[in-house]
């Protein structure tokens, strides 16, 4: 029998797939909205700035 271990991408824990099934590769629901939250953070991010550097230009 082999065991099958992942490592979290948000805080790095020892991730067993048998007891996380749902949240792979995260270690638990928690890491994986963190995680999810930085996703939608960076998309919403990326417009805005580009706006700005449009203004920047303009002047
Ligand atoms: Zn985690």
């Amino acid at each position: 029998m082999k065991e099958i271990t992942v490592n979290c991408p948000q805080c790095k824990k020892t991730v067993i797939p048998d007891t996380a099934d749902c949240y792979l590769p995260f270690c638990s629901e928690h890491c994986k909205m963190i995680d999810l939250g930085k996703w939608v953070t960076e998309l919403y991010r990326i417009p805005e700035v580009e706006k700005i550097e449009d203004k920047r230009k303009g002047n």
